[in-house]
């Protein structure tokens, strides 16, 4: 679309900026773009809750146009969890409405003086009293909004933003979050219950018959197939996984110390399989440009859910495995809350988990949990528990900013309970069985994240075929047994994950089939890309994001993930993946020549 929106909402003002050609295939979109701008106008080391910190959010390049599986949006900033540069994404609807009003981003700043929302309605700009809608959940917030608004899409925060809890992310389509990296506190922070959009512009595009080829073939594809990897996400969504990675071995269970054989086993897992689940799905649905549909809508009258949205595997991870609960209501009942409420399951599972280790270890007892039994596999306290958590009450103020937070506060040696990296919960995926996870998890200028670029989880799709993904993308020989290819393949992979996401691109394509990615950006830009311009442009974003990371003083290049959550030797790992993409593996630092290689000089005065 060509053009930025900044609306500072202290002097509740708007702004337009003007992107050139070159300054989005450097960057993409998403979070890609999203960096190259907060890194430029945010000073750093200022308080991601303050006036000073900067949110973006920012849909994918492809976003928005008929290009298969491309309809995601990131939010952006600085991570209040973790202190790093944090971002988050997410599927649905509001990344595309954020195009039609004719932004390829909207980029936050400022505090409101009283609680206040945006709405960006067919090109009219205006600030306006949330008195109405704060205090309300995402859900009824939402609903009132549209009252107002009609055929509006709207992302807001709901209580545990507006009560800053470091977990808590930003909610769009009456219940999927922006999760990740706490950004619904920096949200709530700012006094900004929402941002109403609806917009009256058409996305252009360059060739928009190459994209219909193609989006045309995949997409008949998807429909068509009866078995393997598509089908299980159209027929199950996510929640496939739930038994399968319990037998992988891939699934944390008791808070990463337990396993399948002693403390969560196979039998007890059936009660929360994806068929399980499917038995009370009323509708399936899809984000935007998606024949997939692996989304959807639950109805639940045993623990009055009139409609919710199907829980994920990894809010089934977390608050199923993870707590050896196998009560299934209760995931559905936790799940509703998180969605309701704007919390991160990963985090609130994680966190929850760790009060149960305290609790049965006896370094807190029914005096601190404000008479809560909390034992393992006690679905009733852990709902009871989640409320407290998202209203901040009681122990759950303790709990609302994560384990490592909660750990500083409680001492007594609970820090060995909380499974974290720099302060954000693990993912349901174990190190243990995808190795090059912890490598991830703990160095990942984001840390604690699944999606950032794990190589060994993106092998089990048709990315580990010679051209099996995209045409001329093949990992160097023997990469699954030699070191040194392996970090090739390694880097590999840190490239491609950053332009997917920046792209706008569902990770979960890596899963699928062959993925039109060339021909879909050719479409929507013009541009002819190979695979080299795209590693290299997702290793650029991953530069800068190190960037913002180290610029905030932190020293990630140090950071050690729980043992518990150890399987091979991660600092190995991450050496050599330093190597290879030409940072000093000491400190984190990309080389100087990295940087001028990648045409990220400007990043040089601040970081040498
Ligand atoms: S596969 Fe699922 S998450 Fe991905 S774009 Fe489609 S509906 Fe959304």
């Amino acid at each position: 679309m060509g053009k930025i929106l900044w609306i500072d909402l202290t002097n509740e003002s708007f702004e337009e900026q003007e992107l050139s050609e070159e300054v989005y295939r450097e960057y993409l979109g998403g979070y890609g773009l999203a960096a190259k701008l907060i890194y430029e106008n945010m000073k750093p080391k200022v308080d991601p809750l303050g006036p000073e910190a900067l949110l973006g959010f920012f849909p994918g390049i492809l976003t928005g146009s008929a290009a298969s599986l491309t309809g995601r949006f990131m939010v952006a900033g600085k991570s209040p969890l973790t202190g790093t540069w944090g971002d988050a994404n997410c599927g649905g609807y509001f990344g595309p409405e954020i195009k039609k009003c004719g932004y390829d981003g909207i980029i936050l700043k400022g505090i409101a003086s009283t609680p206040k929302y945006i709405a960006i309605m067919d090109g009219e700009k205006k600030i306006l009293d949330a008195s109405e809608v704060w205090g309300l959940d995402g859900v009824e917030a939402e609903e009132k909004l549209l009252g107002k608004h009609p055929k509006s899409q709207i992302a807001s925060v709901g209580q545990a933003g507006e009560n800053k809890s470091l977990i808590s992310g930003i909610i769009t389509d009456k219940g999927r979050i922006a999760a990740r990296s706490g950004l619904g506190a920096v949200m709530g922070s700012k006094n900004l219950k929402a941002i109403v959009l609806k917009g009256d512009k058409k996305v252009e595009v360059a060739d928009n018959s190459l994209i219909l080829e193609h989006a045309k073939e995949y997409n008949k594809t998807v429909k068509e197939s009866e078995a393997g990897a598509i089908y299980l996400w159209k027929s199950l969504g996510t929640p496939w996984q739930n038994d399968v990675n319990t037998k992988l071995g891939d699934t944390p269970i008791r808070n990463w110390g337990g396993n399948s054989d002693d403390h969560f086993t196979l039998d007890q897992v059936e009660a929360i399989t994806g068929p399980e689940i499917n038995k009370y799905k009323e509708k399936e649905y899809g984000c935007f440009a998606c024949p997939v549909r692996c989304g959807g809508i639950v109805k639940v009258p045993e623990v009055d859910i009139e409609e919710s949205h199907l829980p994920e595997y990894e809010t089934c991870g977390a608050f199923g495995h993870m707590l050896l609960n196998n009560d299934l209501m209760s995931i559905f009942k936790l799940n509703d809350l998180c969605n309701r409420a704007g919390m991160d399951s990963i985090s609130a599972g994680g966190t929850i988990a760790f009060a149960v280790e305290c609790f049965e270890n006896g370094i807190i007892g029914l005096e601190d949990t404000n008479g809560l039994m909390l034992k393992w596999g006690n679905a009733d306290a852990y709902i009871e528990l989640l409320k407290k958590m998202i209203n901040r009450e009681g122990i759950g103020d303790i709990l609302a900013d994560g384990s490592k937070k909660a750990a500083e506060r409680i001492g007594n040696g609970s820090e060995k309970y909380a499974i974290h990296s720099m302060g954000q919960e693990l993912a349901m995926h174990s190190p243990k069985y995808y190795d090059s996870m912890g490598t991830t998890y703990a160095f990942d200028p984001t840390p604690g994240r699944h999606t950032a670029a794990g190589l060994d989880m993106f092998l089990s799709g048709p990315l580990s075929r010679s051209n099996g993904y995209i045409e001329g993308f093949a990992f160097p020989k023997r990469y699954k047994r030699k070191p040194e290819p392996r970090a090739e393949a390694f880097k590999m992979v840190v490239g491609l994950a950053q332009s997917l996401s920046c792209l706008g691109v569902c990770q979960f394509t890596l899963y699928f089939q062959k993925y039109p990615l060339l021909e879909f950006i050719k479409g929507v830009t013009g541009w002819d890309v190979d695979v080299g311009e795209l590693i290299k442009t997702g290793l650029r974003i991953q530069a800068l994001r190190q960037a913002f990371t180290l610029r905030e003083g932190v020293k990630i290049a140090e950071n050690e993930i729980p043992k518990r959550a150890v399987g091979i030797n991660y600092k190995q790992e991450y050496e050599r993946l330093s190597n290879k993409l030409g940072w000093n593996p000491e400190n984190g630092y990309p080389l100087q020549e990295t940087l001028k290689d990648l045409n990220l000089d400007y990043l040089i005065k601040d970081l040498y």
